[in-house]
């Protein structure tokens, strides 16, 4: 497994690939669990080389978020990376990745500043930003991110629709812990107590998806069965919102085409978690 730090290295590198081979790329800022390990072994299926990138990427943090607390873990991540069978790992300096006077992009204006993106109004331009300075390098032909993260997902799906870049996103499924709990790298920000009460989130999400199995199609009564259900423990609710592909609000469940979005905070922790229906 490659190790890269520098950027023409990896321009190099990736120049070294020929064409008839196919490139996955794992975008990721470390701390790395098995929900990352679920992205680069599907990467790793489909393509001839995986990379892995692993960067905090500060554009994504707002003013008075956790960018200094972030766990790093790096020589535990380029172990799974290796056991994994990852080709690469490229692994930048903030100071090499962006100028102090840089191009910067927008989030589009009605999917980016709703939900996450309320309480983060400059999370998804740095998400966008970074992903696609790490597109221009990599040269992936799919890129593998995961549902957990929903809105992130279908925003990175709009922007290489509108810029026109020949890249599939594609979307992989959430992965639990053993009791429930989405994977997330700021779990290890929980302590027992908040852990417990945060299940009430996974919690609710099962519930949701027992009645909508159970044939209940109406939002307002899902919402209702959902807020009771989050409220029963102390946590901050920042949404529970069912919304379409295009992150509108429903008023009613279409297979296949609609979501359930949960944001709580538990202690200082924010969490997701979500439901693709
Ligand atoms: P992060 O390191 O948090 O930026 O996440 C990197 C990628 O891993 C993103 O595409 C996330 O959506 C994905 N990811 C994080 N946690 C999970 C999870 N529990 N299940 C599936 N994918 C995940």
């Amino acid at each position: 497994m490659k190790i890269i730090q520098s950027i023409c290295e990896m321009k190099d590198y990736r120049a070294g690939i020929t064409n008839d081979k196919r490139v996955g790329f794992v975008a990721t800022m470390g701390a790395l669990h098995q929900g990352h390990l679920s992205l680069i072994q599907a990467s790793i299926a489909a393509n001839d080389y995986t990379i892995v990138s692993i960067f905090v990427n500060p554009t994504q943090f707002g003013a008075n978020e956790d960018f200094g607390a972030y766990p790093r873990t790096l020589e535990a991540d380029i172990a799974l990376c290796e056991r994994a069978g990852v080709s690469t790992i490229f692994a930048p300096n903030v100071d090499d990745m962006y100028d102090d006077d840089e191009v910067g992009l927008f989030a589009p204006k009605k999917m980016g500043y709703i939900l996450e993106g309320f309480d983060r109004p400059t999370h998804f331009a740095g998400v966008l930003q970074v992903v696609l300075k790490l597109f221009c390098l990599i040269k992936p032909h799919c890129a593998y991110f995961g549902q957990k993260d929903a809105q992130q997902v279908l925003i990175l799906q709009k922007m290489v629709c509108d810029l026109f870049l020949d890249i599939e996103i594609v979307p992989c499924p959430i992965q639990r812990d053993s009791d429930g709990l989405a994977l997330s790298s700021r779990n290890v920000y929980l302590s027992v107590s908040e852990r417990q009460k945060a299940l009430c989130i996974p919690r609710t999400i099962m519930l949701i998806k027992k009645s909508i199995l159970q044939g209940e199609r109406e939002v307002a009564t899902l919402r209702a069965m959902a807020l009771q259900s989050l409220q029963s423990e102390d946590i901050t609710l920042f949404y529970a919102q069912f919304c379409n592909h295009k992150l509108e609000p429903i008023t009613h469940i279409v297979e296949n085409e609609s979501i359930f979005l949960i944001a709580a905070k538990v202690g200082q922790t924010r969490l997701l978690d979500n439901l693709w229906i």
